[in-house]
């Protein structure tokens, strides 16, 4: 596996390469981060990974302080895998004049989880902008676990690089049904329990919600019970209806964001 920082050699070195699969990540590699590799080692010829912890499309300092760095053992999972190419971007390299905020996306970046952290969507989008300017993959594989952006990446893609392929693949959960997400680190054991029970009570009621056979009220006072500190919102969309052209087949998706202590975390299922 070839470790590269330099964006200049990076270009160079994958310059030729017909069939390149990208997965970027922020690291601490997990299972999660795994199926989308060996996905993209199935489908395309070449694969590289990126580690890189994005610090403007963090709301907070804190938040992006405490985001959790094992780039070692990073490194070593990434080798076993495989993985041909493993790029560590140098920050000024990347923004040598800062981030775009300008950039523009689709408006659905202002639903979800875009009312309580503005501009976190575009901050991700340029930064994915930024790496297909050095890499220019064939396909892209992001998860379906940040399903708002993925459809966002995806439509920005469609629109400004219609030769891309955005692939979405599925969420790796844990038995007890928790997704997994690099900040599962910071959980303690009882919040990892919180995070199974919020889980499987949505799950059960997914119907219901969608029936509107049970109130939203009433599903956030039984989780804020079970020990959540902080629900930033609980929706079900309807995923073919958020982006155009639409779908004519319905298909309902929750999702959540939630903090577990100053842990947040989302999900959609
Ligand atoms: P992150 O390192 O959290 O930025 O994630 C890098 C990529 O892995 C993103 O496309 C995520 O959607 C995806 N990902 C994160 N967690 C999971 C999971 N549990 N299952 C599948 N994909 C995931």
């Amino acid at each position: 596996m070839k470790i590269i920082s330099d964006k200049n050699k990076l270009t160079k070195i994958v310059y030729n390469e017909t069939n390149l699969g990208f997965v970027p990540t922020m690291g601490t590699i997990h299972n999660g981060h795994i199926s989308l590799i060996k996905r993209c080692k199935n489908e395309c010829k070449k694969i590289i990974v990126s580690i890189y912890i994005n610090k403007p499309q963090f709301n907070r300092k804190s938040d992006f302080k405490k985001y959790p760095r094992n780039l070692r053992s990073d490194i070593s999972k990434l080798k076993k895998l495989k993985v041909d190419i493993l790029y560590l971007p140098i920050t000024r390299q990347i923004y040598s004049n800062g981030p775009d905020k300008k950039i523009k996306i689709n408006s659905f970046e202002k639903k979800l989880c875009g009312q309580n952290r503005p501009g976190h969507f575009k901050a991700v989008v340029d930064i994915i902008n930024r790496f297909i300017k050095i890499i220019y993959p064939k396909k892209i594989y992001l998860g379906n676990k940040d399903m708002q952006q993925l459809i966002l990446i995806k439509d920005f893609v469609k629109e400004n690089y219609p030769k891309i392929k955005i692939i979405g693949c599925k969420t790796i959960r844990e038995k007890n049904g928790v997704a997994l997400s690099s900040r599962n680190y910071l959980l303690s054991l009882k919040e990892k329990k919180v995070a199974s029970m919020v889980y499987n009570i949505l799950k059960n009621k997914k119907n219901m919600l969608i029936k509107n056979k049970i109130s939203f009220d009433k599903i956030k006072k039984i989780i804020t019970k079970i020990g959540v500190n902080k629900i930033d919102y609980i929706k079900v969309l309807d995923i073919n209806k958020i982006i155009k052209p639409y779908k004519k087949e319905k298909r309902f998706k929750i999702f959540i964001a939630y903090n577990l202590r100053s842990t947040r975390l989302i999900d959609n299922f």
